[in-house]
């Protein structure tokens, strides 16, 4: 998956008749035609529907892999573009409540005895070990909460926000993820964590009630946290998609063309420190942060980026739509807010396929997620024929 190409020519001549893929990787293109009586899998008529829309792509046109030629020629996948605009400031939504949550905090009653328990304890239990157990407890908290509601598919709405709702992922799977999400998370936090101290004590991170930021300089400092960890992030994250270092590395996190929310730090132990945590650490130290501003990042981030990696775009929960496309396509779409892929043009494509949706149903985000949705109940009969009769590989050895 790491070598698609692109190539400039385009076409947008899926028909309704090529099947439940139609579009939706084209974005429901053809979903809005009349629809007609879905083709018998393996019929003259949906191998030559199917071979002439093999490597074509609304806007543009990919090079797919076999494996990717294979299943979409057997409708086996679809890309669903989720009902609910969540771009712009609703990306930052988690951010937007964890501000807000902790200024009420520190402006209440219960901050002054809150912290002067939490300064009962040394610097390193502050900064190290209560950081670093907030943290675990937020992941800890999202991993379950996502990994839950899609295996046992509840609660039921939520399904209705799944961006490639034909890609699944696997108990076994999940056990996989865990065993490198866990190590990732006792061993390269801790080490991180501990790296951060040194560094914390140099700046003088303050902990204190009477240090509490004023809200112009806790958004200051939350501000060049997330500059930080947007250049940090997009910088490492783009440099680990050359070849070389894509193999050894970054090969590893994309495994997986349809993400999930427990798979965000399933990464090769480089990659999680180098581009989840140390641009993090360095924004706190640059602005020399505020414990409670640490707190509220992290949770923040760590909220946005599991929402971000569920394979859903829920409503209020952050655009998911991007890294659903990056992990998809495994090209455009590294950094974690946009800002950057869209001043340096690594978004092109996939912002040319969203203007394409947008178009073919005049800007009307309902209907192309009904449409695509009609196609995906064809396709849904379709898959049952064709596992029926026995045919072909396994969505999950795709994934
Ligand atoms: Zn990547
Ligand atoms: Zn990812």
């Amino acid at each position: 998956m790491a070598t698609q190409t692109l190539s400039a020519t385009s076409t947008s001549t899926s028909t309704a008749t090529d099947g439940g893929d139609v579009k939706l990787r084209a974005g429901a293109t053809a979903a809005s035609l009349p629809a007609p009586a879905p083709p018998r899998p393996g019929t003259a008529r949906d191998s030559a529907s199917a071979s002439a829309s093999a490597s074509s792509f609304p806007g543009h046109a990919y090079t797919l892999t076999p494996t990717e030629a294979s299943l979409r020629s057997r409708r086996k996948w679809g890309y669903l573009r989720a009902i609910y605009d969540n771009t712009k400031l609703m990306s930052l939504t988690p951010h937007l409540v964890t501000i807000s949550l902790t200024l009420a905090f520190n402006a209440s009653p219960l901050a002054p005895p809150f912290y002067r328990w939490l300064n009962t304890h040394s610097r390193f239990t502050i900064l190290v070990v209560h950081n670093y157990l907030i943290n675990a407890a937020v992941q800890t908290a999202c991993v379950a909460l996502f990994t839950y509601s899609d295996l046992a598919r509840r609660p039921s709405w939520v399904s209705r926000y799944k961006i490639q709702p034909h890609k699944s992922v696997t108990p076994a799977q999940y056990r996989k993820i865990l065993g490198v999400v866990v190590w990732n998370m006792l061993v390269v936090n801790t080490l991180a964590s501990l790296s951060f101290f040194p560094l914390a004590q140099w700046r003088g991170n303050p902990t204190s009630f009477e240090t509490l930021p004023s809200p112009p300089r806790l958004l200051r400092d939350w501000a060049i946290c997330l500059l930080a960890t947007e250049v940090g992030f997009y910088a490492v994250h783009r440099a680990l998609h050359h070849p070389r270092l894509y193999r050894h590395v970054h090969k590893l996190h994309h495994e997986f063309t349809a993400p999930c929310a427990a798979a965000a730090t399933y990464a090769h132990w480089i990659e999680h420190y180098l581009s989840n945590l140390l641009p993090v650490f360095l924004g706190l130290v640059i602005s020399r942060a505020h414990f409670s501003v640490m707190v509220l990042f992290f949770s923040g981030l760590l909220i946005g980026t599991h929402a971000h990696h569920s394979g859903y775009n829920i409503p209020f929960l952050g655009n998911a739509l991007p890294h659903d496309w990056h992990h998809y396509a495994t090209v455009e779409n590294f950094g974690p807010t946009g800002l950057l892929d869209a001043l340096l043009g690594t978004d092109k494509t996939f912002r040319s396929w969203l203007r394409e949706v947008d178009a073919t149903f005049n800007g009307d985000r309902v209907r192309a997620n009904t449409a695509a949705l009609e196609t995906l109940a064809r396709f849904d009969g379709d898959s049952d024929q064709g596992e029926r009769q026995g045919e072909g590989e396994s969505e999950s050895e795709s994934e």
